[in-house]
């Protein structure tokens, strides 16, 4: 998917004329909100749980360089061949460079965030590979040509008629809206392709830097087929995905599943330790694992920013975003969306790039409430306005001056002086009185993007100041009878 998070914007505004877009976006949100709080209750202590895997998180992102050596040394020990990739060209060329050196022309894919990141089906699409997504839903918009809707739901936007009239035209099915029967016919038009695929690729949800495996969750059991039935398997993974050990990788999967889907654990949960040894029945004759940095390794230096590797893609933030909520996951412009969206793009597509994403955040808090992480998202956000206010020439930021901005300016230096801040207040306070209409603000001349979608309510009849020196008068006029009583009873 080719980045358009400069479009954000403008794609907001038309997201918020689909009235359908806009009430499935809340919906959808709402069902996987639901299923997470359902599923925590089956721990014990859920808070604790939360605390603890936020601590793994925290301790793996610190570990990482060490973690990351200790998995490829185990992993090649089993039989695994790794390769570093240190951006998105590395990495397809390492994939397109095995696949065609070995003549393969079909190849089935497992659900991958980290293959959309380098637009891995489209290099090998290139060098003459034909590819298949094989979970159902990123099958679907596959073929539509279309971004994934959500996180968990790529599909979930589209209705039986719109995937019924797809299937007639590709794989040639009586129309149906029987959504059973359209699963089965997508389960027989796939099959094929799993059974004849010369290479299953797939991406990885944690590696283990204990026996240097790689862990892959789902529920479809087309990573399964992807990673047993080809004669070589591929698995991309991006830096932040290793972790010290199993109980370390159980413990990250049980919260993964249940804040991702509201499932105490997926249906198939593989845990892959090198290519198929002799003896066994079925999996790949060669595992190839290639470890994607794409900038990732520059802003770990700046450990305030590392804690955006925390992300385990759960996709619980999504769900209680007030914003993700109402425009939904394509109209953030690219593959990670909501909340987790806002916090990786622009450090993987560059701050300047993404601005509207973080500056659109109400700083409500509820994504970093749910994070299994245990990501400071508001922090962050605050972060990378600092960055485009001052620059930051170590992430190729640039200084923008925006009206917001001067705006904010203008605000600091008011606020540095309690003589500014009176007379700012005052003639503040003057000038919002004047565009009161019924009771509200609905629109100002300054700050007209502000006021495109909030309103705010009328300026109190006095502030606080007043309402206090009021206040002390009183007290002192009171105090002053006491003490005039007292003396008389003297
Ligand atoms: S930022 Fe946190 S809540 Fe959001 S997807 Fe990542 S781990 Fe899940």
């Amino acid at each position: 998917m080719i980045p358009q998070t400069e479009r954000y914007r403008e794609m907001v505004l038309e997201s918020l004329k689909n009235e359908h877009q806009r009430q499935l976006a809340g919906r959808v949100a709402g069902v996987f909100k639901f299923l997470r709080s359902y599923a925590l209750q089956s721990y014990e202590d859920p808070v604790q749980v939360m605390r603890d895997v936020a601590d793994t998180r925290a301790r793996s992102v610190e570990n990482l360089p060490e973690l990351l050596e200790r998995f490829e040394e185990r992993a090649t020990a089993a039989g695994a061949k790794v390769y570093w990739a240190r951006n998105s060209q590395e990495a397809n060329q390492i994939i397109t460079d095995i696949v065609t050196a070995k003549g393969i022309k079909l190849a089935v894919k497992g659900k991958s965030m980290v293959s959309e990141e380098t637009e891995l089906n489209h290099a090998l699409e290139e060098a003459g590979v034909e590819v298949y997504e094989g979970d159902l839903g990123e099958f679907i918009v596959q073929q539509l040509h279309q971004p994934p809707f959500h996180i968990v739901g790529p599909a979930i936007h589209l209705s039986a008629e719109e995937i019924s009239d797809l299937f007639v035209k590709i794989m040639g099915i009586e129309p149906t809206t029987d959504p059973v029967a359209l699963g089965r016919a997508a389960r027989v038009y796939l099959r094929d392709k799993f059974a004849t695929a010369g290479v299953g690729i797939t991406g990885v949800n944690v590696a283990i830097a204990e026996t240097g495996s790689i862990c892959l969750v789902e529920n479809e059991g087309n990573i399964r087929l992807a990673t047993s039935q080809p004669r070589v398997h591929i698995a991309i993974m991006s830096i932040e995905k290793v972790v010290a050990d199993v109980g370390e990788a159980l413990e990250a999967i049980g919260l993964l599943t249940r804040s991702c889907t509201g499932q105490k654990i997926s249906s198939y949960v593989s845990v892959i330790t090198g290519p198929r040894r002799d003896g066994e029945s079925d999996g790949p004759d060669e595992l190839h694992i290639v470890i994607l940095d794409n900038g990732r390794s520059t802003f770990y230096q700046d450990p305030e920013l590392r804690q955006a590797l925390r992300c385990i893609r759960c996709g619980a933030c999504l769900g209680v975003c007030p914003i993700y909520t109402r425009i939904g996951g394509p109209t953030y412009g690219w593959i990670y969306s909501g909340p987790m969206g806002a916090v990786l793009n622009p450090l993987l597509l560059g701050v300047n790039r993404c601005q509207d994403l973080f500056e659109a955040c109400t700083q409500c808090g509820f994504c970093q409430e749910v994070c299994p992480g245990g990501m400071k998202h508001l922090d962050l956000f605050n972060r990378y306005r600092q960055m485009v206010l001052n620059g930051f020439p170590a992430l190729n930021v640039r200084k923008e001056s925006k009206e917001g901005t001067r705006f904010m300016k203008l605000f600091a230096w008011g606020m540095r002086s309690p003589w500014r801040y009176r007379v700012g207040a005052k003639l503040g306070r003057f000038y919002l009185k004047k565009h009161v209409k019924d009771g509200r603000i609905k629109a100002l001349p300054i700050l007209k993007g502000w006021f495109q979608y909030r309103d705010l309510p009328a300026p109190a009849p006095y502030t606080f100041r007043e309402w206090w020196a009021s206040q002390e008068s009183q007290n002192v006029k009171l105090s002053a009878g006491k003490e005039g009583s007292v003396t008389h009873g003297q």
